[in-house]
């Protein structure tokens, strides 16, 4: 497996280089939003420190983004008045990741509601920016 690419997109989201819709951070993990969502909703949760993805990543820095999933997957639940939630995760790109930076999807899902295919749609700012503020203020309640 390549070693890790401190050049890619989410490296430099996670140095603060370029910008996010952030939902949630702590010291280990930092979760913001798809900018091309399947659904509405759609969040990335990723472990600050540096991993590939499943593979490389160390089992407290999983344990870390796993905890933050599910607090995200919880106030998702609410916000977006979901019926499920779907989990996604890929490794390397025979396994579908385009962004070598581990990280987690955190769908909302509808029942009934197809996921838009990956990377189809970037969704609107002010549409991001509401929903970021709505799953921030749901995680700090
Ligand atoms: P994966 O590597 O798991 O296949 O997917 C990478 C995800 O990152 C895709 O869902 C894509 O929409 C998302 N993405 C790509 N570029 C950016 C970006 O600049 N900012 C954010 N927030 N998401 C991105």
């Amino acid at each position: 497996m390549p070693s890790y690419d401190p050049q890619n997109i989410f490296a430099k989201i996670l140095r603060g280089e370029l910008p996010c819709y952030k939902v949630y951070e702590d010291d280990k993990a930092l979760a913001f939003l798809d900018i091309m969502p399947r659904a509405p909703g759609h969040t990335l949760v990723l472990p600050k420190a540096p991993a590939r993805n499943l593979l490389d990543v160390k089992p407290d820095d999983l344990a870390a983004v796993a905890q933050v999933a599910q607090k995200v997957a919880s106030a998702a639940m609410k916000v977006f008045s979901a019926d499920g939630i779907t989990l996604q995760q890929f490794n390397e790109g025979a396994g579908g990741q385009v962004v070598f930076h581990l990280h987690f999807h955190v769908i909302p899902r509808k029942a009934g509601v197809p996921m838009k295919p990956p990377a189809s749609e970037k969704e609107k700012p002010e549409v991001l920016s509401d929903h970021a503020l709505k799953l921030a203020a749901a995680l700090k309640g």
